[in-house]
């Protein structure tokens, strides 16, 4: 199996994720991967997060996102853990990505939950939401 993961931006671009709970439990087939039997090979081809947030061309742009997995010839495409606990659009972007690959599987989740997605939710909140320094303060000599 050819797997690709997307992860959800809000989640790893400002959170300094590096898939490292997705990538273990892969290698040891927990969580989501347990589907695949130990004899079959298991590549992961490639990571990539999502466009962000979307406007008004958020499919367009997700769409680009899965291309730069689908032409690397992926079998399936899993939803990363913090997608799951985190994207209201999630299942309007499984249709959408079923709709134009339908050759490709899309499974939403990777890792098994360490804690409850609203433990998730708020723990990416208030890591979110913390006081930061910012150009203002730069500004401001502050
Ligand atoms: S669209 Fe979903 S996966 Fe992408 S940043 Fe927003 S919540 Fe995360």
């Amino acid at each position: 199996m050819r797997i690709g993961i997307l992860t959800c931006s809000a989640a790893t671009q400002e959170s300094g994720c590096s898939s490292v709970s997705c990538l273990h439990d892969l290698r040891k087939r927990k969580g989501e991967f347990s589907r695949y039997a130990n004899d079959e090979s298991l590549d992961l081809i490639g990571i990539i997060n999502c466009a962000g947030c979307p406007t008004l061309a958020g499919p367009e742009k997700l769409l680009n996102r899965i291309r730069s997995l689908v032409e690397f010839r992926v079998d399936a495409i899993h939803f990363s853990y913090c997608m799951d606990a985190l994207c209201p659009y999630k299942t309007k972007y499984r249709a959408l990505i079923n709709e134009h690959f339908p050759n490709i599987d899309v499974i939403i989740g990777t890792h098994d939950a360490h804690v409850t997605h609203e433990q998730f939710r708020e723990s990416v909140k208030e890591l979110l939401c913390q006081p930061r320094r910012t150009m203002v303060e730069v500004i401001k000599g502050k």
